[in-house]
């Protein structure tokens, strides 16, 4: 989730713009000098329970606790000054834009239904683990059977069938050994792309639903979770 802020060109107020929102103006009209530009800095949540912050043109100037940067790791409560005038950017406009909750409830479903999918495939993979296993010991009984055996067209028989239906059960094993592992890396990426908050989009980690919702807060933007749901 990209948070741009800037100057709203027509009111002169604080632009905060949250990423799939329509933007927002916060503060007093004419409260935010020309020398703001309309898209100053981003903001973006990071792992680091902060924020990313880039300056969004050369032009612009962004000082965190004094020193002009272009981009680096902030946390809510640093000094950010914009501009040649030195506006300083007051936090609580941030916090009454972002959205403080998270309603996590949509991630039951794909916590259940990724967990559903992995059981299959490793149900898949044991059984495709057999029929490997099968392959061997036909070889091998079919083997024994044409030596021990006394009718000598019988045992050629047994030892081409033997042989035919080993080498086909290999090439089923051997064709799919490969699948699983990539549906498996298909099927977390998925995950991780739609198991994330639904307020800043981080992915949130292989922790079950139920240890999920046990946590107060999203521990990347901080908003508040909760289960609409229950
Ligand atoms: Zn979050």
């Amino acid at each position: 989730m990209e948070i741009v802020i800037g100057r709203k060109a027509d009111n002169g107020q604080l632009k905060i713009a949250v990423e799939g929102r329509p933007e927002r103006g916060v503060g007093a009209m004419g409260s935010v000098p020309p020398t703001v530009s309309r898209s100053h800095f981003s903001l973006q949540p990071d792992d680091k329970g902060g924020y990313k912050l880039t300056n969004l043109n050369p032009a612009n100037e962004t000082l965190v606790n004094g020193v002009s940067v272009e981009t680096t790791h902030v946390k809510s409560g640093d000094r950010i000054e914009l501009g040649a005038s030195r506006y300083l950017f007051d936090w609580k406009h941030l916090d009454q834009v972002v959205p403080k909750q998270a309603d996590i409830s949509p991630l039951e479903a794909i916590w259940d239904s990724y967990q559903q999918r992995r059981m299959k495939m490793q149900i898949r993979q044991g059984r495709l683990n057999a029929v490997g296993r099968v392959a061997g010991v036909i070889s091998m009984a079919g083997t024994v059977f044409a030596v021990v055996g006394e009718n000598s067209d019988w045992r050629l028989i047994l030892l081409i069938s033997a042989i035919v239906l080993s080498v086909l059960l290999s090439a089923v094993t051997f064709i799919n050994a490969s699948k699983t592992p990539k549906l498996m890396a298909e099927l977390d990426k998925e995950f991780q792309l739609t198991y994330t908050c639904p307020s800043c989009g981080v992915f949130m980690g292989n922790q079950p639903y139920h240890v999920l919702k046990q946590r107060p807060s999203c521990p990347y933007c901080k908003a508040k979770f909760v289960d609409l749901n229950s």
